[in-house]
């Protein structure tokens, strides 16, 4: 059965009695060149260990399976289980988890399956979902090689944006605190059924084996820059003043942007992240 023919797809989900779900963000692909893209992009192997997040009817993990050495996927939504049962039964590569993605314990969860080994993450993502998803690998501290992902148009736009620019935000700063972003390819909603209301884009997430920043106080760091972006038409001073993340002393921030040669009006949103990463060194918060 060919999973990224609509009818044969369709056909198969009524046969189980299974509907679609908005709320979990439930858009299977069904563009075979897609398909292809995100392969070649993610770069596995025989030796490469995967983890899917929501592989839906299975149409990506088929082709996982088929490339990679290990691949564990982790489904929310009871009702695709049999299915995806069924359309995987041919591969002993493969390890199916009815989870919540949000509740499971990467590490305790990829240690099981891949003995500690590096992995790549490969996901068409629910979107309702994305950032948490992606800043929960990111702050995991497991070995994560790579993110290929599907994500909303804007969500990708927001991880690659350089600082000034409007889709600079938090978000950026954190993808590129540990990984190099790089735009695959846009996908028109025509590639999914039921088709989704938005543009997408497939992204890669390399993350550096050798980051080229150096953070200290990696909490603290988000923690200015998250305040620096949930305000970010104020000044810096004043967003770090009014944060409900942390207590900053002003006179501080005033002294560390002075000696830093930065403007004591200047907008957090054109730091680019060694500024942000030296700002944080220079005060002591709370
Ligand atoms: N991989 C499939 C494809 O490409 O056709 C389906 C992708 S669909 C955009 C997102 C998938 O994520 C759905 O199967 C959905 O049930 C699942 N999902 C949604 N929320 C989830 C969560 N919190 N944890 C795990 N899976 C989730």
């Amino acid at each position: 059965m060919k999973l990224t023919k609509k009818s044969e797809l369709t056909a198969m989900l009524k046969s189980y009695g299974f509907s679609f779900s908005k709320t979990l963000g439930q858009n299977f692909l069904i563009d075979d060149k897609i398909l292809k893209k995100i392969i070649a992009a993610a770069d596995i192997s025989r030796k490469s260990n995967v983890l899917e997040i929501g592989p839906g009817a299975g149409t990506l993990t088929k082709e996982l399976c088929a490339s990679a050495g290990k691949v564990a996927a982790v489904e929310i939504d009871n009702s695709l289980i049999p299915i995806l049962e069924a359309a995987l039964s041919s591969f002993d590569n493969f390890t199916l988890i009815n989870r919540d993605i949000m509740e499971v314990d990467i590490e305790t969860l990829t240690q099981e399956i891949f003995k500690g080994a590096p992995f790549s993450v490969i996901a068409n993502l629910p979107y309702y979902i994305t950032t948490p998803i992606v800043m929960k690998f990111l702050e995991s501290g497991c070995a994560v090689r790579s993110m290929t992902l599907m994500v909303q148009k804007e969500v990708a736009a927001r991880m690659t944006a350089a600082p000034g620019s409007k889709d600079y935000g938090a978000l950026s700063v954190a993808v590129r605190l540990r990984a190099e972003p790089k735009i695959i390819c846009t996908v028109p909603p025509h590639c999914f059924v039921p088709q989704p209301k938005v543009t997408s884009t497939v992204i890669k997430l390399s993350i550096y084996e050798d980051p080229p920043y150096s953070v200290n106080d990696m909490d603290k760091l988000l923690k200015i820059v998250k305040s620096v972006f949930s305000q970010r038409r104020k000044t810096l001073v004043n967003s770090l003043l009014g944060s409900p993340y942390l207590k900053a002393d002003k006179q501080q921030i005033i002294t560390a942007l002075n000696e830093m040669q930065l403007d004591e009006r200047i907008r957090g949103e054109k730091l680019d992240i060694r500024q942000f990463i030296e700002l944080s060194d220079r005060l002591s918060i709370l």
